[in-house]
């Protein structure tokens, strides 16, 4: 199995194969392709198996380059590991020429607002700034089209729920949405019970 098998934008490949990757991992050989044909998917895996790479690929390539308003949410439950995916989003996504950027709490506000409303494709961040930059109207929900929740578990033990649930009630109501978790807590299912339809299984 490779990635060239995966039906991805060539200039996705490139971005692949330029960040060092050679073949993809069992997580992602299992999740790319049905996120990337609009799926929920539900993968339940540790860090260190590939998990980032598999939902960077599947918003990149469904991303719409010629519009650049947000269209897809990233949640994560740490400053440092929001930014993480924000580098690699930005490293698998140089040749689509990609525009993300992290909200995370400990920035100043209004360099934010500023970023955002210069305009990006795709937003990282933890959720308390993430519903600060809604609720300012600062970041517009209305393209919204990809929902991922990383490391759903860690955030939810870190009391993130209702801001969670407070995202999603803004969000567009037909939306992809992606959990990837280490465990499925009952409070993890009950988001996977809510907020998606249909969803794909993968456990490695
Ligand atoms: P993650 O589980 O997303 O935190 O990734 C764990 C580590 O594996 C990171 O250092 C990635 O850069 C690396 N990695 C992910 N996918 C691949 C791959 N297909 N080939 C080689 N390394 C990878």
């Amino acid at each position: 199995d490779s990635f060239d098998a995966m039906g991805l934008q060539e200039n996705l490949l490139r971005g692949i194969y330029a960040y060092g990757f050679e073949k993809p991992s069992a997580i992602q050989q299992r999740g790319i392709v049905p996120f990337c044909k609009g799926l929920d998917v539900i993968q339940q895996a540790q860090s260190g198996t590939g998990k980032t790479a598999t939902f960077c690929s599947g918003v990149l390539q469904q991303l719409d380059y010629g519009l650049v308003q947000c269209q897809a949410l990233v949640l994560a439950p740490t400053r440092e590991l929001a930014q993480q995916i924000e580098k690699v989003m930005r490293a698998l996504g140089d040749y689509l020429g990609v525009r993300v950027h992290a909200c995370v709490g400990g920035t100043i506000v209004r360099e934010d607002q500023r970023i955002l409303q210069s305009g990006v494709h795709v937003v990282v961040g933890t959720p308390g700034r993430v519903f600060d930059m809604l609720r300012r109207k600062s970041l517009y929900p209305d393209y919204i089209r990809m929902f991922v929740l990383d490391e759903a578990d860690e955030m939810l033990s870190r009391g993130f729920k209702d801001q969670i649930y407070d995202i999603f009630q803004l969000l567009p109501p037909k939306i992809q949405v992606g959990v990837f978790s280490a465990t499925m807590p009952p409070e993890a299912l009950e988001i996977t019970r809510k907020f998606m339809s249909k969803p794909v299984r993968i456990l490695v």
